[in-house]
């Protein structure tokens, strides 16, 4: 991230404050209602509008769990870790709905399907039911499609929810009360009067400490998320209004595919990364032929009833971990600098609940806990 000195009008405002948040999507909104319902005064900058990001490009699907099915994160990261990340999977949902009842926003409480696509990963999804049993965490196994369209096998999540992001990003500023500085990317961290500078292109804000919301963009503010936070895109699209087809929220082909049929009928298609990893990187905001005709492949194929008009096609960045879990830390050079990133495609399932464990960390010196960052090597370190 650069300011040309054209642009650079840091110098001529100046704010102090508690914290500064950089980041307003979803986790960067959090962060500012918590804080400024604990009394803080705080300021958030963001570079362009809240939910410009990940958060304002996503499916709207708070679920339960990571990337990858309960069991093989088990074989990753250990039984402990990851239940551990289920439950606050799972504590993050409850919370989620609570936010919305209190902020007066609707959502679909809708359960999700995980669909199998074929035998191989209908046995995956009976063994993540039977480890999920075990540990007593919420989930019924179908063995034969509960839609009846060529799916091998279903595990159901009947808690998860569906949520318009945009609306409830914007719900909680506005409910904080802190003050947003938009169109104020930040570009320089520096340390000083026992806390930081936080320089952005239209002011410095002088806080006791700093929180990081930036997930996939981290890496062009400071080095140290190089290799640790991986831009990797995600393509979507909608289709027009069509005849009812689905009730749930739906996760097929171990997550690569995704899709929501919302109250108004449109359904909302997203994925068909599998094939093409290697090109779906970076900061490019396109859609590809090759994707988008393969999440309208999939549409047509298992719900042909569904409209082939597509009104809307676009794309986000995620911020990926190496492994799959978010990070939580604090800068190496810059310790009253915290950061909650790397959600991997689940900030709406996890961004309240690794936001606590930053406030915990950077605010109260508490353990960073199972999210915490130090886990991956930096190559700052
Ligand atoms: C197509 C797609 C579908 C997805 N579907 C789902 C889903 O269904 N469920 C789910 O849980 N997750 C999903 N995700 C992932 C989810 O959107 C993210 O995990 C989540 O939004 C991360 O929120 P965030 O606040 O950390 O980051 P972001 O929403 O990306 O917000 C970061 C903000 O920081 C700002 N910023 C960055 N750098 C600077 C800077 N230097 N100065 C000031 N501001 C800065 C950006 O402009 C941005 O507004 C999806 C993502 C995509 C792209």
């Amino acid at each position: 991230m650069t300011v040309p000195v054209w642009q650079d009008r840091s110098c001529q405002r100046h704010i102090t404050c508690d914290v500064a948040i950089v980041g307003a999507g979803v986790v960067g909104a959090y962060l500012a209602l918590t804080l400024s319902r604990q009394g803080l005064d705080v300021v958030v900058l963001e570079a362009r509008f809240p939910a410009a990001g990940a958060t304002g490009r996503n499916a709207g699907m708070a679920l339960t769990g990571l990337g990858e099915y309960y069991h093989t994160v088990i074989e990753r990261h250990g039984r402990a870790t990851a239940r551990s990340a289920w439950q606050r999977t799972l504590a993050n949902g409850r919370r989620t709905r609570a936010l919305h009842d209190e902020l007066d926003l609707a959502y679909e409480a809708c359960g999700s399907l995980l669909l199998a696509i074929d035998d191989a990963e209908a046995a995956e999804l009976r063994s993540a039911a039977d480890a999920m049993a075990v540990d007593g965490l919420p989930a019924v196994y179908h063995a034969a499609d509960p839609l009846g369209r060529g799916f091998a096998a279903a595990l159901e999540q009947p808690q998860d929810i569906g949520i318009d992001p945009v609306r409830f990003t914007e719900a909680m500023l506005a409910a904080s009360g802190a003050m947003l500085l938009e169109n104020s990317e930040v570009y320089a961290l520096v340390a000083g009067d026992g806390g930081v500078a936080v320089r952005s292109r239209l002011a410095t804000v002088r806080a006791g400490h700093a929180l990081l919301a930036t997930n996939a963009y981290s890496p062009l503010l400071h080095p140290s998320f190089r290799g640790r936070v991986l831009p990797t895109r995600a393509q979507m699209l909608l289709t027009a209004a069509s005849p009812r087809i689905l009730e749930t929220l739906a996760y097929a082909n171990y997550g690569y595919e995704y899709f929501w049929q919302l109250p108004d009928g449109r359904v909302l298609m997203g994925g068909w990364r599998k094939g093409y990893r290697d090109q779906e990187v970076g900061y490019t905001d396109e859609t590809t032929e090759e994707i988008q005709r393969g999440l309208e492949t999939f549409l047509r194929e298992r719900f042909p009833e569904v409209s082939q008009c597509v009104e809307l096609r676009w794309s986000g960045v995620m911020g990926f971990s190496p492994d799959g879990m978010p990070l939580v830390g604090v800068l190496p050079d810059l310790p009253c600098v915290g950061y909650a990133v790397g959600f991997t495609g689940h900030g709406l399932g996890l961004g309240i609940e690794a936001g606590d464990d930053l406030l915990a960390t950077v605010l109260r010196g508490e353990p960073e806990g199972i999210f915490a960052a130090s886990r991956i090597e930096s190559p700052a370190d």
